[in-house]
C-alpha cells in the first residue's frame, strides 16, 4: 500500500510548543504510526512548500491512500492540485482527511457543503465512541477512546450525512460531534476523523494510531470497478453485448 500523509506543515515551524510534540511535524509522526502499523506500507511525505505541494501528478499516480492534515493554509493550495487530488479520488485513490482539514479545499469539494462546525480550545475531555462496532476502522478500538484534554469540536458539522458513521465524540462541555465519517465519492473511499489538535499530543495515542491504520486499510482499494466515470459515453444499442 503505497501511502502518502500531506500536511502544511505551519504550525510546528511557528509554534515551540507544537514542535514539542512534533518534532518531526505532524506528517513526520502519522507517516511513523502508519509504517509501523500498516503491513507492507510505503509511507512517504509531502508538503506545502514543495513545488506543486509534492503532489505531482507522478506522486499522485504512485499513492494509493492521501492523509490531509492542514489548518492555516487551506487557501494557500492551489486549485490545481485541489482538482488533481479530486480527479485521484474520483478514480479510486482513498482519502483520510484528519482534524481541522474539515475545512480543507478538497474536502468542501468532495462535500458540496461549508464543513463548518463549532469549536473551542478548552481542555475538554473528549470521548470518541465507536456507533459502528462492525465496521472495519473501529476494529480493536477501546470503547470508548478518552482523550484526556482536547480541543472541542462540536455539532452543528455542515456535511451531508455521512454513507458510514464510525464514531461520535462527546466532550466534558457537553456537546457531541460526528467525529468519525465515511464517505463514498465516484470509485474513491473518504474517511473524515477529528482528533489530531497540534496541541496536544494526539497521534501518540495507542487508540488513535490504531483508527488511523485502520482507516488507510479501507480506504485502500487494490482494484476499482472498471465502469467508466471520466467522460458520458454515447451508447449505442447493444453497446454491452458487444465483443
Ligand atoms: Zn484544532
Amino acid at each position: 500500500m503505497r501511502i502518502t500523509v500531506w500536511n502544511e506543515y505551519v504550525h510546528e515551524r511557528h509554534n515551540p510548543a507544537v514542535a514539542e510534540i512534533y518534532p518531526d511535524g505532524i506528517h513526520g509522526a502519522v507517516a511513523g504510526l502508519l509504517g509501523e502499523g500498516v503491513a507492507n506500507a510505503q509511507v512517504q511525505t509531502a508538503t506545502l512548500d514543495a513545488p506543486e505541494h509534492g503532489l505531482t501528478a507522478d506522486v499522485l499516480d504512485n499513492t494509493d491512500v492521501l492523509f490531509w492534515w492542514a489548518h492555516l493554509a487551506h487557501h494557500k493550495v492551489t486549485d490545481e492540485v485541489v482538482e488533481r487530488v479530486h480527479q485521484r479520488v474520483m478514480q479510486g485513490m482513498g482519502l483520510v482527511v484528519m482534524h481541522s482539514a474539515h475545512l480543507s479545499k478538497i474536502f468542501c469539494k468532495l462535500m458540496g457543503t461549508t464543513c463548518n462546525l463549532r469549536w473551542r480550545e478548552a481542555d475538554d475531555r473528549e470521548l470518541v465512541w465507536t456507533v459502528n462496532p462492525g465496521h472495519p476502522i473501529a476494529a480493536g478500538v477501546a470503547q470508548p477512546i478518552e482523550l484526556a484534554t482536547h480541543e472541542m469540536y462540536g455539532e452543528y458539522f455542515d456535511i451531508p450525512a455521512p454513507d458510514e458513521l464510525v464514531f461520535i465524540s462527546s466532550y466534558s462541555g457537553g456537546e457531541v460531534f460526528r467525529s468519525g465519517c465515511c464517505f463514498f465519492r465516484g470509485k474513491g473511499r473518504v474517511f473524515y476523523f477529528s482528533p489530531g489538535h497540534e496541541t496536544y499530543p494526539v497521534f501518540a495515542d495507542a487508540n488513535i494510531k490504531q483508527v488511523l491504520c485502520n482507516a488507510a486499510r479501507w480506504v485502500y482499494q487494490p482494484q476499482t470497478s472498471s465502469i467508466v466515470t471520466d467522460t458520458s459515453p454515447e451508447s449505442p444499442t447493444g453497446w454491452f453485448q458487444a465483443d
